[in-house]
């Protein structure tokens, strides 16, 4: 076999398979090295992330899980740019992935070799964008997905993980004590966190597969940090390149996080990694006391010769607007950490703009109330129901009870609209999936459908935090 699992502290050797994140021998992260001579090409015939399937580890054919993910644009951002003092402002836009985040590059392998493996059930911790695509991949692959989230894990990224069927659990209030958990409770479970399974490196690598193959001169590469796992990822994804002969100008790895949770410090041309006691920012995903993956993003940053930067909440936030308004993407805060960043760069002449610079973002502010917008009456038919949102949650309430018909509905609601506006409401529950109609006898009667549990149980859970 041309792939092994390998130490990247004690250089100690594994089988590529199960994957495991850390070295017995010495806690070292383990990570998947090639034997890059014996490939090839780094390319199949497949599109998007699968196209490197050559340098993956092996997957069975008809295990693999594919939403379309990855193959994802590489945006000029000219007005971006131009509010920067000009140059050359790329935008890797993940948000166009499946379910608007590039976790599903992860997702996507690391469900194929959970199937692959004959598992059933997995398990992974997440703040909630993995957390949502491995819902999404697990119920396609029809494997049970259990998620550990922490407290504060926004409402619309539970709405995802919800209606895709993943059970929630809550653990903590960082992601550090997700991860811990879902290392305690793993028996019997694939593990899918990120951290823990080697195999989301392998998928985010693509990542920079896809930039340096449509632009060869980027000079920077900004990538908003956590936990580092996704910071090392595009600089194994880099160096690849350069293994491959993809490039032979390898750009400088940047990376950004809130000033609220600063863990890795730049001083001079070395990176030191430190533990933080308290964290106080927007960008939750940016959250981790102690980066699992720590030291080898501050090596990633040492060896491309980059540079760690801060930026506070109001630099992203204003940054989030701007590139919405400027480019029409739609970013989630922690994406657009990396547009904050390349601007304080810009400014305080940390980069020329003659540089090219690629700003990862990473996930999609449409993770917004999903199914609040699915309940939402959009006044498509010209009729407003007073009360339209409030309504249809009290309604799929009743109905959880058990099934009833129009007027029952009506009296349960209060008789405060007319029937017909209860009628409308029941009418456009079940447009959307969320209830049905059957008849006994001569009677109309509704029920909730699987879907609408879902959005209910989703909505219960949104009630309590909002
Ligand atoms: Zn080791």
């Amino acid at each position: 076999m041309s792939v092994v699992l390998w130490c990247t502290s004690c250089g100690r050797e594994k089988n590529p398979f199960p994957p495991v994140a850390r070295c017995d021998r010495c806690g070292g992260i383990l990570d998947y090295v090639y034997e890059y001579w014996m490939i090839k090409s780094p390319y199949s015939n497949r599109r998007g992330m699968w196209k490197y399937r050559p340098i993956f580890p092996p997957i069975s054919d008809e295990n693999i899980i594919s939403m379309g993910e990855g193959g994802t644009p590489l945006r000029e951002a000219k007005e971006l740019a131009e509010t920067m003092g000009g140059g050359r402002v790329l935008l890797k836009d993940e948000t166009a992935n499946p379910t608007n985040s590039y976790r599903d590059r992860a997702a996507s392998l690391i469900v194929s070799n959970a199937l692959d493996s004959g598992a059933k059930k997995l398990i992974c911790a997440s703040y909630g964008n993995f957390g949502a695509s491995a819902a999404a991949y697990c119920a396609r692959a029809k494997i049970e997905c259990m998620i550990i989230i922490p407290r504060n894990v926004n409402a619309s990224k539970l709405a995802q993980m919800y209606i895709y069927g993943g059970l929630i659990v809550r653990n903590g209030n960082v992601i550090d004590d997700a991860i811990a958990e879902a290392e305690r409770i793993a028996d019997g479970y694939y593990q899918a966190t990120p951290e823990l399974n080697p195999l989301s490196v392998e998928a985010q690598k693509t990542i920079s597969h896809e930039v340096l193959e449509d632009c060869r001169n980027v000079d920077l590469v900004i990538v908003p940090t956590g936990t580092g796992n996704t910071a090392y990822s595009i600089w194994k994804g880099i160096k690849e390149c350069l293994a491959l002969g993809v490039t032979d100008h390898p750009p400088r790895m940047v990376l950004v996080q809130p000033d609220g949770c600063a863990t890795l410090i730049s001083e001079g041309g070395k990176v030191r990694v430190r533990r933080v006691e308290k964290t106080a920012t927007a960008a939750s995903p940016l959250v981790s006391l102690m980066p699992a993956y720590g030291r080898l993003a501050a090596q990633a940053v040492e060896e491309s010769g980059g540079v760690v930067v801060t930026v506070t909440d109001r630099e992203i936030i204003e940054a989030e607007k701007l590139l919405a308004k400027a480019e029409g993407v739609f970013s989630e805060p922690a994406s657009a950490a990396s547009v904050a960043c390349l601007r304080k760069m810009r400014e305080e002449g940390l980069v020329d703009p003659s540089e090219v610079a690629v700003c990862l973002i990473t996930a999609s502010g449409l993770k917004d109330p999903y199914v609040i917008d699915a309940l939402a009456d959009g006044g498509r038919r010209g009729v407003k129901s007073r009360g339209g949102f409030k309504t249809k949650f009290e309604i799929l309430r009743f109905l959880e009870i058990g099934e009833s018909y129009g007027y029952e509905i009506w009296k349960f609601i209060g008789k405060q609209l007319s029937i017909q506006a209860v009628y409308q409401h029941l009418g456009e529950l079940q447009e959307r999936g969320l209830i049905e109609e059957y008849y006994r006898g001569r009677r109309k009667y509704f029920r909730l459908t699987q879907r609408g549990r879902r959005v209910l149980r989703a909505l219960e859970e949104i009630s309590l935090i909002l």
